[in-house]
């Protein structure tokens, strides 16, 4: 087992009071997602498609996106403001190679009480013990099907199965468990797998999400008739193994939890389209480039890489992130109706860019 960073937790100097903002609607900031880097080594059709995102596409550079020493003093001043947990994503955060260097300077933070990254796991097992060693808490792992061809397919044809089946595995080994599996259900392309992925993991202790297809982003062409909804999807699964729902464990947690009865263990269901939680989401979205969006279907951002290069001091770019917050109203998925894209939001994030 893997012991916690021993290294003394650090707190930002200058920004006087933990000022705590809540935004339009009353919501805390208390969940930030950190996009390391804007690639990726999978090219997931409704992400990334391999027509746009071709070898000659120019990704943004390493003097474009924020250094570790930019996320780290970013990081520090939001959980001045109330964040407690961090989340790294991207694209893929394992491609940067000194990640686990980035989560043992996270890890000192003062107030970070969840410390997590999510991964496609096609890099994760060689680094799994060095990034708990680091103190990373846990994973999430991005697995939308346990049948290879439709896996390859689903990842643009870079996916192998047998490699992340190993990462999640290491990241067992090295005590990042329960390991959260996030599946998204696409009707006509894994939804006839999903059973038999939740086999797969029954009595693993580990927890499968079931993710609805959403509409992010502006290259999936969704379709409404493409969402499974969760209480379809559940209607399935009790006709082969009785579940009961568990309550939560925090305010804001995005997926319903339900148990098997014959204690299999956990699973969940993230309902962006048939029953968002908009009300209670808590969650800042900081890209590659340090641009601060407050909704995953936002369309404007906000550089805090900007001033933060320009000299702002740490007082002058808290009270940004607060002002930010506090002008928050955003509630997309509430707003969006069960079948349309709510019209007229163009040019949304990407998901690559953000995280999901
Ligand atoms: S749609 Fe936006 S506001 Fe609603 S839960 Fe998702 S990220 Fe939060």
């Amino acid at each position: 087992m893997s012991p916690m960073s021993s290294a003394p937790k650090q707190t930002t100097v200058g920004v006087t009071s933990k000022a705590d903002p809540r935004d339009q609607m009353g919501r805390p900031l208390r969940d930030l997602r950190i996009s390391l880097l804007d690639q990726c080594n999978f090219r997931c059709p409704y992400c990334m498609p391999v027509t746009e995102f071709h070898a000659d596409y120019q990704f943004l550079t390493r003097q474009q996106r924020l250094s570790h020493d930019e996320i780290v003093r970013l990081a520090s001043i939001a959980v001045e403001l109330g964040v407690t947990k961090l989340r790294l994503t991207g694209g893929e955060p394992l491609l940067d190679k000194k990640v686990a260097e980035l989560v043992s300077r996270l890890a000192r933070i003062e107030g970070v009480d969840d410390l997590a990254l999510t991964t496609n796991a096609m890099l994760l097992a060689p680094v799994a013990q060095k990034l708990a060693d680091a103190g990373l808490h846990r994973v999430t792992i991005s697995l939308d099907t346990l049948d290879s061809g439709i896996f390859r397919a689903m990842s643009g044809g870079r996916g192998d199965l047998a490699t992340v089946m190993q990462g999640m595995e290491a990241a067992e080994w090295a005590g990042l468990s329960p390991l959260k599996i996030n599946t998204v259900v696409q009707r006509g392309v894994n939804d006839h797998t999903v059973l038999d992925l939740l086999q797969h993991f029954r009595r693993s202790g580990h927890i499968v999400r079931l993710i609805e297809y959403m509409d992010v982003g502006n290259r999936n062409n969704w379709r409404s008739e493409e969402v499974v909804s969760s209480r379809e999807s559940l209607q399935q699964i009790e006709a082969r193994w009785p579940v009961r729902p568990v309550d939560p464990s925090y305010h804001g947690e995005v997926a319903r939890r339900y148990e098997y009865v014959d204690g299999a263990g956990e699973i969940g269901f993230i309902s962006s389209v048939t029953d968002p939680f908009c009300g209670s989401c808590s969650r800042a979205r900081l890209s590659a480039e340090g641009m601060l969006y407050t909704c995953l279907f936002a369309s404007v951002g906000t550089s805090l890489r900007d001033p933060l290069r320009n000299g702002a001091d740490d007082e002058e770019l808290a009270a940004i992130l607060s002002r930010i917050w506090l002008h928050r109203n955003d509630r997309y998925s509430e707003l969006r109706g069960p079948g349309e894209v709510l019209r007229p939001v163009r040019n949304k994030v990407e998901m690559y860019r953000v995280g999901g």
